[in-house]
């Protein structure tokens, strides 16, 4: 499942494949993928992107006109561009047809994707309640304990909350519980002000590395051009047999996701 890197990764192949290209035309080829919000213009294209942005896992592109695309991968969507052609491809769900004959297509296995077309000022209304972004300055260690106080939830529940913090997912909560030696276990609300500098601060630091190398391909993630990321060279317990010191990791099911964690490196207070 895409996060919070993998979204930013495709955000960025698809402004530059659609740079300086007006888009023609949304296709939709399977029901409920693409929502037309009913403010919407009747001829919302061509237009072309002047903005775009990534809030938790979703990408808002705004368009020429006063309109907004809306992407959702959800578990399996990908976006993956192409010179050019006419035939459906197997579960491809959408199309995004680019001036010159190039396309964008939406395939989804799973169909949970989703496309938005509406106007900018409707954005809002079709965004859920999401956290901080856990990248922008104001997601701070301060902030952070305070959120975390009372709170009896295991710190890696807290942590996969969107409406807590946006973008992260198992694999990354994981991977950040180790590099900050807290075990996914200890109970949010427990832990100390200095635990919660050192969560601030390899989130930020696992994120960066992670949209550096294009996100992290352990299943079906590809880029907009159909290439793997790389972050999965550097995962250090995320479906590991032992953490970089040689300890065995332990597997553990929490809220029906697997945990991953070193019990030597990680505290669970
Ligand atoms: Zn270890």
């Amino acid at each position: 499942m895409p996060e919070l890197p993998e979204v930013q990764t495709v955000l960025d192949g698809f402004i530059s494949s659609v740079a300086n290209k007006a888009i023609v035309a949304l296709e939709c080829y399977y029901p409920g993928t693409v929502i037309v919000d009913e403010d919407l213009p009747s001829e919302p294209f061509p237009a072309v992107v002047i903005s775009s942005y990534r809030r938790g896992k979703y990408m808002v592109i705004n368009l020429s006109g006063g309109s907004s695309l809306i992407i959702h991968l959800r578990m399996t969507g990908k976006l993956v561009a192409a010179c050019d052609s006419t035939d459906i491809l197997p579960h491809e769900r959408a199309r995004i047809c680019l001036q010159g004959g190039e396309v964008i297509h939406f395939i989804d296995i799973r169909t949970f994707g989703k496309i938005i077309h509406c106007v900018s000022q409707n954005v809002p209304s079709y965004l859920p309640k999401l956290g901080f972004e856990p990248l922008e300055q104001d997601f701070t260690p301060v902030k952070l304990h305070k959120l975390l106080a009372g709170k009896k939830a295991p710190i890696k529940s807290v942590l996969l909350d969107q409406n807590i913090i946006a973008g992260l997912g198992n694999i990354y909560v994981c991977e950040i519980l180790y590099r900050a030696g807290i075990a996914p276990t200890a109970i949010a609300g427990s832990l100390s002000s200095k635990a919660a500098i050192s969560i601030v601060q390899h989130t930020k630091e696992v994120l960066n590395e992670a949209i550096r190398v294009g996100g992290t391909s352990i299943s079906d993630f590809r880029r907009i051009d159909d290439k793997t990321g790389e972050f999965q060279h550097f995962l250090r317990v995320y479906q590991k047999k032992t953490c970089p010191l040689g300890h065995e990791v332990t597997r553990i099911v929490q809220s029906g996701r697997s945990s991953f964690f070193c019990p030597v490196c990680q505290a669970t207070d």
